[in-house]
């Protein structure tokens, strides 16, 4: 068995994990990273914000072919698609990036470990490597950076043929006749888009009073509208029960506002939400113990209670979000390395990418009246907006929530055309501290979608010009 001598050992080799690897290389450190998955980029490149966002893309581009060319003059007498072909394509983007990122280990000279990582003592960690044998990794610091993993109920066990977690939901074979999606959050509403793009009859099934509940109430009714133009049917404040029958003959059983209800159908998604994923990692040789909800505490600098021992991404509280756990694996670098490390975690935005596509930061304004915050609002429509009328695309709203007496940014909710790229222009606006006035008075390119942006910035204070 080898033994081997690092500054610092990553255990889990998604975007938390490889991100900091590379900046404490960066930053001087000798540094490995174990991962077990056989590749690198963790849920995120490999089942998660990639290959969902290529299928998303695919599904669009017949969507569009199918229903919205012909808005422009473009006449295609009969549209069809193949599925293999679009999960191949997914395939291909996901091995393409993901093989990125193991060129970028060598790159940065990061030892990489395939295998499963887990604590001996609070300096060693066992790795079994996914071929067979063992290493043994001596470090003065370590990253836990484990992620997450799909919760599962006890009804509805994943067999991932047909009852399938988000894996699942990104790998079907054919297109599901009758998709049943338990929980209207994110990753429902994308995999509930894809599959109902294609052809499936998709029923949501959400037990809180809305989809989407975080999102301000604007967002979910307009995206509620929009999806269940779509075809998407949506039975909210509704409790999966039970599933009954097996291989494609299933039933959903639910209680809806005390009615028994039973919906038949192929396909169940369970997509309720993920836990933090520490199985296997040896915490208790440790005496590292996890929170109620399963996650490794941590201080304001990423170390846990164990001097030495860090952790970054879905492992640890907050937003289960790529880009959040990419930001937490460069400050945890930097802060081992004796500097600065920065979270904004006000300045995180939420994304969801069906079409058009929802887009938010800061607090909503349901929010900002439950925390007695006296707001002022603008609004404005993409209906109104010049670029969007040549797109096609005229569905949507940008929303800015700006402090009373400060004018300071507070919230923005985007339902739109490219929602995802336009929220980054206020991002930046809340770490410069910006008000609403400043975006208002910022050159906004003509024609663009942004200019709806400024046109809310404007309705803070009352002045829309086009709106
Ligand atoms: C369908 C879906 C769509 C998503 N879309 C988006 C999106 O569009 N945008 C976004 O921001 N987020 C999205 N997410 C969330 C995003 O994927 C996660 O927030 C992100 O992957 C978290 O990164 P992480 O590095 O903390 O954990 P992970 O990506 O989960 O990586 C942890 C890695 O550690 C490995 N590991 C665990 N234990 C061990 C061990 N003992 N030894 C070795 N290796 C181990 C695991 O195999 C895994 O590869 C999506 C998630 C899903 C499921």
């Amino acid at each position: 068995m080898a033994e081997h001598n690092f500054d610092l050992v990553v255990i889990g080799g998604g975007v938390a994990g490889y991100i900091s690897a590379i900046r404490a290389s960066q930053l001087g450190m000798k540094v490995a990273i174990v991962e077990n998955r056989g590749t690198l980029g963790g849920t995120c490149l490999n089942v998660g914000c990639i290959p969902s966002k290529a299928l998303l893309q695919s599904s669009e581009n017949y969507h569009a072919a199918a229903h919205k060319f012909k808005d422009h003059g473009i006449k295609i007498d009969k549209v069809s698609f193949e599925l293999d072909a679009m999960m191949k394509r997914k395939a291909g983007i996901v091995s393409k990036l993901t093989g990125g990122v193991e060129f970028l280990m060598k790159k940065n000279k990061i030892t990489y470990f395939k295998g499963t990582g887990s604590f001996t003592d609070k300096n060693t960690i066992a790795v079994k490597l996914n071929e067979g044998g063992d290493e043994v990794l001596k470090t003065k610091n370590t990253i836990i950076a484990t992620g997450s993993e799909p919760i599962e109920l006890p009804m509805a066990k994943f067999d991932e043929k047909n009852v399938l977690s988000s894996t699942g939901a990104l790998s079907m074979e054919k297109v599901p006749k009758h998709l049943v999606v338990v929980g209207g959050g994110v990753i429902g509403l994308e995999m509930g888009s894809v599959w109902a793009r294609l052809g499936a009859k998709v029923t949501v099934v959400e037990f809180a009073d809305n989809i989407l509940p975080m999102m301000d109430k604007d967002v979910i009714r307009t995206m509620k509208k929009v999806l269940e133009k779509e075809g998407l049917e949506f039975h909210e404040k509704t409790k999966f029960t039970e599933l009954k029958g097996k291989g494609d003959d299933l039933t959903v059983v639910a209680e809806k506002e005390g009615q028994k209800i039973e919906i038949k159908c192929d396909k169940v998604l369970v997509a309720v939400g993920r836990r933090a994923f520490t199985k296997n990692l040896g915490l208790d040789k440790i005496g590292l113990a996890t929170d109620k909800a399963g996650k490794v505490k941590v201080n304001g600098h990423f170390e846990t209670e164990i001097k030495g021992i860090y952790a970054v991404g879905d492992v640890i509280d907050g937003p289960m979000l790529a880009h959040k756990a990419e930001e937490e694996g460069v400050a945890c670098a930097e802060y081992m390395a004796g500097k600065a490390g920065h979270v904004n975690y006000r300045a995180i935005p939420n994304i969801v990418y069906t079409w058009p596509e929802v887009a938010a930061v800061g607090i909503t304004e349901q929010e900002a009246q439950a925390q007695g915050i006296e707001v002022n609002i603008g609004k404005s429509t993409f209906g109104a907006n010049a670029r969007a009328m040549c797109h096609g695309e005229t569905e949507g709203f940008v929303k800015l929530i700006a402090d009373k007496k400060t004018d300071k940014l507070l919230g923005a909710h985007i339902v739109g055309p490219n929602a995802s790229e336009l929220i980054s222009e206020i991002v930046i606006g809340f770490e410069y501290t910006a008000s609403a006035e400043d975006i208002a008075r910022s050159v906004h390119g003509h024609p663009t979608l942004s200019e709806v942006i400024k046109e809310a910035a404007l309705a803070v204070d009352k002045r829309s010009l086009n709106g």
